[in-house]
């Protein structure tokens, strides 16, 4: 039976060297005192003894903050390094990094390199796009800084995708985005709606319906003229549509079994969970990996469905989205409208592209 383990890992919690006036993280741990924040070797060692304990048939371990490479490269290198010698069973392992580009030179892109690591590159879009909200601490610009980074990864031949956080105003700005990100030769994207609990300034459905109808279209056009762009959303609509499973738990309609973990060895069952009332437990506790009762109450809460998705025709593609965005059975998804402006509008098209692929490579998105 397989047995995958994916874990998020936060080696220096919610610590960061920017200061994004809209950053998600950090409104939920706005009461902890992390600033020296990181993860103890001692932390390290009891983790990776906990995850292969279960005898993991594969491992995915993704690095998030804050900002991962606060750590340093030592502490990657003292990991990297464990990790290595206890996975005696030669499970595969699948590695990526969240970065905001700052830390990022020539040791970080050839330790990625080494180790073949995906690296995730956070840039809302143009200057002007990504200086509205991404800042350093004395909020000056770092968008040249994030493009340098962008190039050093591309000099060594660093696979990246660049992460960009939509608002009401980037939204809108798609377009202009896009041509940058073409022109910049970025060919991995991943658009990321920015939800905001506590104020309640969380990207709106007209916003978020006019992003998924305008960037599908421009891709659409990319994808008939020969030129693929990957955007994460839309390959998952279109692996769907060809029957495989998206990759992406936000859009399997039910959450997925992974774990975040946070500097202090502390679990959760996701990065929108990290709250304490959320918390699984430690990887001190000998059960750390092997499943609790809380860990299951949370994974079934998102097999609620709300009767509007059940007699949904587009259900089977939207699965009722992101738990984060529905609070229960009796909530709708917060972006069921942008949902279904999108596929009503964009449906038939995708399915053409489904037809197409299968054509070309006889039924596997890969
Ligand atoms: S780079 Fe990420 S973690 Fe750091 S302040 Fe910006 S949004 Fe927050
Ligand atoms: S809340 Fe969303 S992102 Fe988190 S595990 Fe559930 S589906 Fe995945
Ligand atoms: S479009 Fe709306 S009703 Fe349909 S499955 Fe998605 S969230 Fe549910």
């Amino acid at each position: 039976m397989m047995n995958e383990l994916s874990l998020l890992i936060k080696p220096v919690g919610s610590r960061c060297n920017l200061a994004c006036s809209y950053c998600f993280y950090k409104q939920i741990t706005a009461d902890r005192d992390d600033e020296k924040n990181v993860m103890s070797d001692e932390t390290v060692r009891v983790l990776l003894d906990r995850v292969f304990a279960v005898r993991p048939s594969a491992l995915s371990i993704a690095f998030q903050g804050g900002e991962p490479t606060l750590a340093g490269l030592d502490w990657y290198d003292r990991f990297l390094t464990q990790l290595a010698e206890k996975n005696t069973r030669g499970a595969p392992v699948f590695l990526s990094l969240q970065t905001n580009g700052m830390q990022i030179d020539d040791r970080w892109a050839a330790l990625f390199k080494t180790y073949g690591f995906l690296v995730g590159l956070s840039l809302d879009g143009d200057r002007t796009t990504n200086d509205r909200f991404r800042m350093d601490r004395a909020g000056n610009s770092v968008y040249a800084r994030i493009l340098a980074a962008a190039e050093i990864l591309s000099k060594h031949d660093v696979p990246f995708n660049v992460l960009s956080v939509l608002t009401d105003e980037s939204a809108y700005e798609i377009e202009r985005t896009y041509a940058a990100f073409r022109q910049e030769g970025f060919r991995f994207l991943q658009f990321i709606p920015f939800v905001d609990e506590g104020t309640g300034q969380s990207l709106g459905n007209d916003a978020y319906a006019f992003f998924l109808k305008r960037i599908f279209s421009l891709w659409y056009r990319d994808f008939q003229a020969g030129n693929y762009i990957s955007i994460r959303h839309i390959d998952n609509y279109i692996r769907i549509l060809l029957g495989d499973l998206p990759e992406n738990c936000a859009m399997c309609g039910v959450c997925g079994r992974y774990y975040t973990v946070d500097a202090d060895g502390s679990l959760y069952p996701c990065d929108f969970y990290c709250r304490d009332s959320d918390r699984l437990g430690s990887v001190f506790d000998s059960s750390a990996f092997t499943g609790s009762e809380k860990h299951r109450t949370f994974l079934e809460a998102s097999h609620q469905i709300h009767a509007f998705c059940a007699s949904c025709s587009y259900a089977f593609l939207c699965r009722g989205g992101c738990r984060r965005d529905r609070t229960d059975a009796l909530t709708k998804n917060r972006y069921c409208e942008a949902y279904r402006a999108f596929f009503e509008d964009a449906f038939e098209q995708m399915q053409h592209v489904a037809r197409q692929i299968m054509q070309q490579t006889g039924g596997s998105t890969g």
